[in-house]
């Protein structure tokens, strides 16, 4: 057989990322391609600044869309705010805190590790000890909503700790942006990443960022150059402003930026609060359903994210068995464990597009009668 187009089936995505993209952003994403410093596209690109700042709650003027997925928003945070040398307190509650203990070491930083079991939230007090253990510390990194447990921590609490002890903080609020309330200016967060294809519902592929003027500040402030050049923001940012006359630094993803554009301008007719409230709405339709099944969450109630629904898989099912049946019967995927739940639990997300009664009552069919089997 020659090789022919690729043709997908339509699948309902209620797994931890990629989310379901609703056909408006899809038909935007085909919309004919402009050159990347066409000045109409140059004027898209302001409009999605704009756009990310109301998503954010900021009015950062360094709010942009890093050209690539949620990891190399992460990334960019740390080469761009990490020096060699500095110290850097990191928070590991799941899979996110430890990758950012990775990217500190390889920033040449020191990691300081705050630890908190899978499925809880981070612990405040415990963040306040090791700041009193090494007064040097540059940086907090702590992951808001931790997508391999369903686990919320307190952002706010998080930083004003960090406040107190003159640190900068490192939020990743890939799978939070959207879903729950972030207030990056309220809570004055200093760098914060996310991703395009979890709650904003958009093709995978950017990295939405928004940095303090203090972030900017110690950008600025550095001693060593910034190790990646691709991922260097004073460089990028000739890109994304340069008040009309900008700078080749790369070739942005035009396409995807027309999706992006579309899923933001969704999320801002809708409004934010009545996102994040549907959001909660929606996981409650489907906490009931999963409970009268029988299933018990991971995470305790007072931490649980309304996204990403963490449930133990029931005693001798078949966690793959499962997850194949939902997927070629019902063309519905579900998140598999990650990690330390890897084969223990599955990961249900209801994130942006997905946040629907019809994907709930499918889900909890669909589970029901595999189960039964
Ligand atoms: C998905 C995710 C990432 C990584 O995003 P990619 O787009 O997959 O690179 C980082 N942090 C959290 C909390 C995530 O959920």
């Amino acid at each position: 057989m020659p090789i022919q187009s690729f043709l997908p089936p339509h699948r309902i995505l209620m797994g931890p990322g990629p989310s379901d993209v609703s056909p408006q952003v899809l038909q935007a994403l085909s919309r004919p391609i402009v050159g990347h410093l066409d000045p109409l596209f140059i004027g898209m690109m302001d409009e999605v600044k704009q756009l990310l700042k109301y998503a954010f709650q900021t009015e950062n003027d360094f709010t942009i869309a890093v050209s690539a997925p949620g990891s190399a928003g992460m990334e960019a945070c740390f080469v761009n705010l990490i020096e060699p040398g500095d110290k850097v307190i990191v928070c590991r509650n799941g899979v996110f805190g430890d990758r950012m203990r990775e990217n500190v070491i390889r920033a040449g930083a020191e990691a300081i590790m705050v630890d908190d079991e899978w499925g809880s939230p981070v612990t405040p007090s415990k963040v306040k000890e090791a700041f009193e253990a090494h007064p040097d510390v540059k940086i907090l990194a702590f992951v808001h909503a931790e997508t391999s447990t369903g686990a919320l921590s307190d952002a706010q609490a998080l930083s004003r700790i960090a406040i107190d002890n003159n640190a900068l903080t490192i939020v990743d609020a890939v799978t939070s942006l959207g879903g729950v309330p972030l207030k990056v200016d309220e809570w004055q967060l200093d760098a914060v990443y996310s991703g395009s294809q979890k709650c904003l519902s958009c093709v995978p592929g950017l990295s939405p960022v928004t940095f303090s003027s203090k972030a900017i500040e110690k950008i600025q402030s550095r001693k060593t150059p910034i190790q990646s050049w691709f991922l260097d923001q004073s460089l990028v940012l000739g890109y994304w402003s340069g008040e009309g006359k900008r700078s080749y630094h790369h070739t942005a993803p035009v396409n995807s930026l027309y999706a992006l554009h579309e899923s933001l301008l969704m999320l801002k007719q809708e409004g934010l609060a009545n996102a994040w409230e549907r959001h909660a709405e929606m996981h409650q339709k489907l906490k009931q359903g999963l409970e009268k099944l029988g299933f018990e969450f991971v995470v305790e109630e007072q931490s649980r994210l309304p996204q990403l629904n963490a449930v133990y898989i029931p005693e001798g099912v078949d966690d793959a068995k499962v997850r194949t049946t939902l997927l070629e019967e019902y063309n519905l995927e579900i998140g598999a464990g990650l990690g330390a739940l890897a084969g223990k639990a599955w990961r249900i997300g209801l994130m942006g597009y997905a946040a629907r009664n019809e994907n709930v009552s499918l889900c909890l069919r669909a589970l029901e009668e595999t189960l039964q089997q």
